[in-house]
């Protein structure tokens, strides 16, 4: 049988980027480069001056898309455009155009159109998948800029696409996040990878979503019908009437748990049996809030505060911080606010002073901060302050020392003394907790207990640092494998340890929003899990259809095992018994 139009159904692997299944009619981006006059010019200057003009209303116009993202989306997803802004800083490309435009005497719509292609080109031929993705924001912000060139409006053609697959080379992240989420039915690109920001943009959006799909623009025409399978990465154009009705059950199965799924997102964080537990909200800003109420979050189990720092590329000073975190406490309306003291380094860098050879290993967060007084102690004056606001918890990240423990909190008590003796308004003495992401804490996990009220274990950086693996590194992504043993048994010490010096054993990390892994993180004795908020809904329901008696026998099994391949699939039947997706 075949679809109305009578063209061949034609599957498509992709990439999955985001879940959920989605049948419509095609959209065809187009893309195609605006055709740019090439012409003689007499004033240079003028020219110049034009550029500058058409930069700053980039400018303005990139910082309001920011902020209508920030509330839309969250702080996280906004960060794209901070990257954006600074496209339009770089000297280099600003000189290059310049120069350009000075030695050949031609028009600034074509120099610049030449000198943005050799940036995107440069990136396009990179080898390293996540710079090869960053050619498209290039690609997005110069559009942007050559509209104000040309005197064009910024074109959201994908507004218009309601009620349809969008199918595209490429989506730039501005393109993803102004798509109409009651409108567009799903999204099929050529280009992109897991970790391109249209990719995380549609998961935060829910909008299924393939990118990546070899010869997709040369298999549709407009008019045809595509079927987006966010789940198996799969594009099937024309589909037959009876992978229609295949894929039918499906989407009504989806929907369905869906709509259970929601359904329950107020309902207490309580498995079947009455083992309470708590689902915390991951934040980067006061916005962020916005998602945690919306799901339910019992409060916010770690607050991002170096985003900040990388939103204004810059230091803050005390009052500025001072703002921002009092902001974030008020509109926690009273839950509790876990702050994280400064982790910058690694693969979050501010100016040159965390410039170095290997910096996941090197002059990161709370090692940075005990050799910074000037940067640690107006942070923790902020928070102090902030505190009155509401209520407030603090933990210190990058800890592997019961000595460097010590010294945080020294430092801690000590700023928190010298505010009593000012007469400045602050809080008491917070909770305290450390990140335990250093296979040293674990080890020393019953020791750094004994002088904390909480962990909050990093499984982001924990798996890093015990399997050798560079989180960021796509070439050996594959073996960034949670599923080792290792990491499991660590994982046991950790909340063993909390259980025996009865403090409070929280998870942050990724894995804490994984409805794979949730159960096995409760079930070996941790009591919180914070997450992004959009992954609330799906942990909290697969947690309260399950019996503590049930996640304590996935931990047996999955500890019987000694491959990650077979763990994993311990855990993904586990899921499916409760949330039916596939
Ligand atoms: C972690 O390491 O798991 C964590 C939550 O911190 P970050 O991802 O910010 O390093
Ligand atoms: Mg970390």
């Amino acid at each position: 049988m075949q679809a109305e139009n009578s063209r061949p159904e034609v599957r498509l692997q992709g990439i999955a980027a985001a879940p959920g299944v989605s049948r419509g009619p095609a959209y065809l981006l187009f893309q195609g480069k605006a055709i740019i006059a090439c012409e003689k010019i007499s004033d240079v200057e003028a020219e110049i001056r034009r550029f500058e003009s058409a930069l700053s209303s980039t400018r303005i116009e990139i910082a309001k898309l920011r902020n209508e993202v920030a509330s839309r989306l969250g702080e996280n997803e906004a960060a794209i455009f901070d990257a954006h802004l600074l496209v339009l800083e770089d000297v280099a490309l600003i000189d290059d155009v310049s120069k350009e435009v000075r030695q050949t005497e031609l028009n600034i719509e074509h120099c610049f159109q030449e000198v943005a292609q050799r940036y995107i080109d440069i990136f396009e031929r990179m080898e390293d998948d996540f710079l090869r993705e960053r050619a498209s924001d290039i690609r997005d912000v110069t559009g942007r800029v050559m509209n104000h060139l040309l005197g064009a409006r910024p074109e959201h053609k994908v507004q218009s696409a309601l009620q349809q697959v969008v199918v595209a080379k490429d989506l730039t992240p501005s393109e993803t996040a102004t798509l109409p989420t009651d409108g567009v039915l799903a999204f099929a690109t050529e280009e992109g990878g897991q970790t391109g920001h249209s990719a995380i943009m549609a998961r935060a959006l829910s909008i299924p979503a393939v990118v990546g799909v070899k010869g997709l623009l040369a298999a549709i025409e407009e008019g045809d019908t595509v079927l987006v399978d966010g789940l198996a990465g799969l594009v099937i154009v024309n589909p037959t009437s009876a992978t229609i009705e295949n894929y039918r059950g499906k989407e009504i199965a989806i929907r369905t748990q869906r709509d259970r799924v929601m359904q329950e997102i107020r309902l207490p964080d309580c498995t079947r049996d009455g083992h309470t537990f708590a689902i915390q909200a991951n934040i980067g800003g006061p916005e962020d809030m916005l998602g945690a109420h919306e799901y339910y979050a019992h409060g916010v189990g770690l607050y991002r505060t170096e985003n900040l720092f990388l939103r204004l590329d810059d230091w803050p000073s005390e009052e500025e911080q001072y703002a921002e975190y009092a902001e974030v406490v008020r509109r926690a309306q009273g839950k509790t606010v876990t702050f994280r003291t400064l982790d910058l380094g690694g693969d979050k860098r501010l100016g040159d002073l965390t410039d170095e050879a290997n910096p996941f290993m090197g002059y990161r967060a709370i090692r940075l901060c005990l050799d910074r007084p000037d940067i640690f102690r107006p942070q923790l004056r902020a928070i102090l302050r902030a505190a009155v606001h509401g209520s407030v918890a603090v933990m210190f990240p990058m800890i592997s020392s019961l000595d460097e423990l010590r010294q945080a909190k020294q430092f801690f008590q000590a700023t928190l003394k010298e505010l009593v003796d000012e007469g400045v308004i602050h809080s008491t003495m917070p909770r305290l907790g450390a990140m335990i992401e250093i296979p040293s804490a674990a080890l020393l996990a019953n020791h750094l207990a004994r002088e904390l009220d909480f962990f909050s274990v990093g499984t982001n950086d924990l798996v890093q640092y015990l399997l050798a693996v560079d989180r960021g590194n796509q070439r050996i992504a594959k073996l960034y494998d949670p599923a080792n043993p290792a990491v499991i048994s660590t994982l046991e010490t950790i909340f063993r340890a909390a259980q025996n010096q009865g403090i409070v054993a929280a998870v942050c990390g990724e894995l804490a929003g994984d409805p794979h892994w949730a159960p096995l993180l409760i079930g070996l004795g941790a009591h919180e899990l914070s997450m992004t908020p959009t992954a609330i809904p799906e942990v909290r329901y697969v947690l309260r259809h399950s019996t503590l008696a049930e996640l304590k026998d996935l931990v047996v099994r999955v500890q019987s095992q000694t491959e990650g391949v077979v763990i994993k699939k311990i855990l993904s039947d586990f899921k499916l018994s409760k949330l039916n997706y596939h």
